[in-house]
């Protein structure tokens, strides 16, 4: 079976593909292994992370660069009475004393995902150990869309980017599955140290438009730190240059003719984070290549709806 993370991530016609982020986060413990593991094991082909760096250079996955209260408990099962500690102050033994099993119930973002399962003994995993997963059947046939979260407002949160990359890549380089992964930040620095570092393995450019009242961080205007020192109008013709294969602009921040123009570059489109059905089926109309989702199987669910698969 020939893999390629380009040619697996591309639409073709009757299939569009599916991400599930991390892992399933509606339904599993985000960015857990039994969540990566169930899955996949539900016939997703493809999985979105977010990677950091402990104190030891291990790279893990976990998308805040602090642990989170509303998520975590300590080795007695406590809930953390607040963020922290900074994952890049740990070492890897350190985190393993944590449970990110289930969501702290009453909380904001516990009551984000009412459908999450609640399960206790989850620790964060290291990369190595979903890279040596989909290193063995069945999963041989597996793509990772990696995310490496850094953020140029706070640099004292992360090692420097030269550290970052090298410990992400390592095991996937280790493995052998620089054909089976994507490599997507929204800090494009770092999608410049993977170019030096890695430029076989293809990357993905996060993008998150101005917008009022944004509700998060806005990565794309004039002059953006996230941006590393491009510029320009036209948001996939300044990736295409700058040698990205993949945009991956919030689902909003879409509208067809950018899609087409992507395309005409030769860009893949991947939209984030679609959930409501309403909104997923306006990704499909949109002909976008890969649509992330909280809840992969309702994605499945409703290309089926409109004819397609996704593998
Ligand atoms: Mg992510």
């Amino acid at each position: 079976m020939s893999v390629n993370a380009l040619s697996d991530l591309r639409a073709s016609p009757g299939i569009i593909r599916v991400h599930g982020h991390r892992g399933a986060r509606g339904v599993l413990p985000e960015n857990t292994m039994l969540g990566f593991v169930q899955t996949f094991n539900a016939g997703v082909q493809i999985v979105e992370l977010d990677v950091l760096v402990t104190a030891d250079g291990e790279a893990v996955i976990t998308h805040n660069p602090a642990l989170k209260a509303a998520s975590t408990r300590d080795e007695s099962g406590e809930w953390l009475p607040e963020d922290g500690p900074l994952i890049a102050a740990v070492t890897y033994d350190e985190l393993t004393r944590y449970d990110v099993g289930g969501l702290r119930p009453q909380t904001e973002y516990g009551d984000l995902y009412p459908d999450q399962a609640f399960l206790s003994g989850l620790h964060v995993p290291r990369l190595a150990d979903l890279c040596a997963l989909v290193a063995r059947p069945p999963y041989t046939d597996r793509l990772l869309n990696i995310e490496i979260k850094s953020d140029p407002t706070l640099p004292q949160a992360t090692p420097p980017i030269p550290d970052l990359v090298a410990a992400t890549l390592s095991p996937i380089l280790e493995r052998g599955l620089s054909n089976r992964v994507i490599l997507q930040s929204f800090d494009w620095r770092v999608l410049h140290e993977c170019a030096d570092q890695a430029p076989h393995i293809p990357r993905s450019y996060l993008s998150y438009l101005p917008r009022p009242n944004a509700p998060m961080t806005v990565t794309i205007y004039s002059g953006s730190p996230w941006m590393d020192g491009l510029r320009g109008e036209n948001l996939p013709q300044i990736i295409a240059e700058d040698g990205g294969s993949v945009w991956s602009p919030y689902f909003q921040d879409l509208i067809a003719r950018d899609v087409k123009v992507a395309h005409d570059l030769g860009l893949i489109v991947n939209v984030w984070t679609v959930n409501e059905p309403s909104n997923i089926d306006q990704m499909i109309a949109l002909g976008v290549d890969g649509i992330i989702s909280d809840y992969p199987a309702r994605v499945q669910r409703r290309l089926m709806a409109h004819g397609f698969r996704w593998q």
